[in-house]
């Protein structure tokens, strides 16, 4: 039987992408293989969000020439592909496939025709197309990645995504529901619900809220979690079966970009920064103790020195937990590349502007774990950690903790006392819960 490998780079939707795809090909008779050595095909799943991502993906390209067995089909998918299209067959003679993110259905015959020496691209958009004929062949065993919504219609005037993944649409609540007891027979407890602005999930009757809430009714299922939403889309109802449904995780990981108003409207987010300390404040009124997480864009075009301290200014207002944090990277045909030239910021500025803000978010969070310790929560135990003995694991907060445990503690749920952290992550032992006491008399 053939083989497959399939390389993955990017977010948790290609994650889920890669999941399907083994699944279709397995399901057509190819064997998945975990290296690019020695097999048929060779699909890179790519990643365009900015531009390292994709010169990574280029150098690893260059390397998997080398590698390859004679007659092997090399193909890239995801959102580069889409991007480039023809341009990556012209620019890289080797590469036979390339494959966007919704003509995945068409990968065994397109296959088929590069294993005789034809090469395809395959870039257009099928708004109907979620793939609800694939079985996943899924990475992980503790928790499930299941895509609801695919595309994005805001536009954001940094962001790619809309060029690479299409417009917004959503899957039915059913096959959603459906695919979650899928999981569940699996073994699995904790699902994770991705879309590009996943609390916009809309399938024509059903919105957010009525996700989370019949997800997380699903017999068996303890953790329901999702990414990433967007903060225009926190209505009272999503808030609200957030907080009134016992499986759904108290943590949100909340794309912020910018604490600045007048660089927000530049972004084209179509929020104002009151406006998202207003949603945090209805997101922590409904839900205390909230694990609140960003992402934080630095050195967007003309941002000033007023702009960045206001984006540290918010920072230290909310108080988050963790903060992904980038530096702007332009991206071939989004509206930032066409600003003022003047308007770039010096790659000195960014730098200094990109330590900033790390030592501030990491600052904040080092204080907010240090207050924790002591405390006992409850945690998934999800894989051996990457040193020593201990195994990595995630409170519902989305706090990492590490623990004792041996290869068969993964997949179950143990309560801990937080007992020490590196500022970053948690150690933590595991405890008896007590006993209720006797009644008396
Ligand atoms: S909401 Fe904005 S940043 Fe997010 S995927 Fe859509 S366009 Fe990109």
């Amino acid at each position: 039987m053939p083989s497959i490998y399939i390389e993955t780079y990017g977010c948790q939707m290609n994650v889920s992408d890669s999941e399907l795809m083994y699944g279709k090909l397995q399901a057509e008779g190819y064997v998945a293989t975990d290296t690019p050595v020695g097999a048929d095909v060779v699909l890179i799943n790519t990643c365009a969000i900015r531009e390292n991502a994709e010169q990574r993906v280029i150098g690893r390209l260059g390397e998997l020439r080398r590698d390859l067995k004679p007659g092997a089909v090399l193909g890239v998918t995801g959102c580069m592909a889409q991007r480039l299209g023809p341009r990556l067959l012209e620019t890289d003679t080797r590469v036979q496939l390339v494959v966007g993110p919704d003509s995945y259905r068409m990968l065994p015959s397109l296959i088929d025709g590069a294993r005789n020496g034809e090469r395809f691209s395959a870039t257009d958009f099928d708004l109907e197309e979620h793939y609800e004929d694939f079985s996943a062949r899924r990475f992980e065993g503790v928790k499930a990645w299941i895509p609801v919504q695919r595309g994005c219609d805001y536009r954001c005037t940094y962001c790619i995504v809309p060029t690479t993944r299409g417009p917004e649409r959503s899957r039915k609540l059913a096959e959603v529901v459906r695919e979650t007891h899928e999981v569940v027979a699996q073994g699995i407890t904790e699902v994770v619900l991705l879309g590009q602005t996943v609390n916009s999930y809309n399938d024509g009757t059903h919105d957010f809220a009525d996700l989370l809430r019949a997800v997380g009714a699903v017999d068996g299922i303890r953790r329901v979690r999702y990414t990433s939403p967007h903060p225009n889309d926190f209505s009272d109802r999503v808030i609200a079966a957030m907080a009134e449904t016992p499986t759904v995780c108290e943590h949100v990981h909340l794309p912020m970009q910018s604490g600045s108003t007048s660089m927000l409207k530049r972004m084209l987010r179509r929020y104002s920064r009151e406006e998202d300390l207003e949603c945090v404040a209805r997101l922590r009124a409904a839900m205390p103790g909230l694990g609140l997480t960003t992402d934080i864009i630095v050195g967007f075009p003309g941002e000033t020195d007023e702009e960045f301290e206001d984006t540290l200014s918010l920072c230290r207002e909310v108080r988050f937990d963790d903060a992904f944090t980038f530096k702007f990277s332009a991206r071939e045909g989004t509206p930032a590349t066409r600003m003022p030239p003047e308007w770039t910021i010096p790659e000195a500025v960014v730098d200094a502007r990109y330590d900033a803000l790390v030592a501030t978010v990491r600052g904040i969070s080092r204080e907010k774990n240090m207050a924790r310790l002591g405390e006992r929560m409850e945690v998934l135990v999800e894989k051996e950690a990457r040193k020593g003995e201990l195994f990595q694991a995630r409170s519902r907060d989305f706090k990492t903790v590490l623990v004792p445990g041996t290869p068969e503690s993964i997949g179950t749920y143990m309560t801990v006392e937080l007992t020490g952290t590196t500022g970053a992550t948690f150690t933590g032992t595991p405890v008896q819960e007590r006993a209720p006491l006797p009644m008396a008399g």
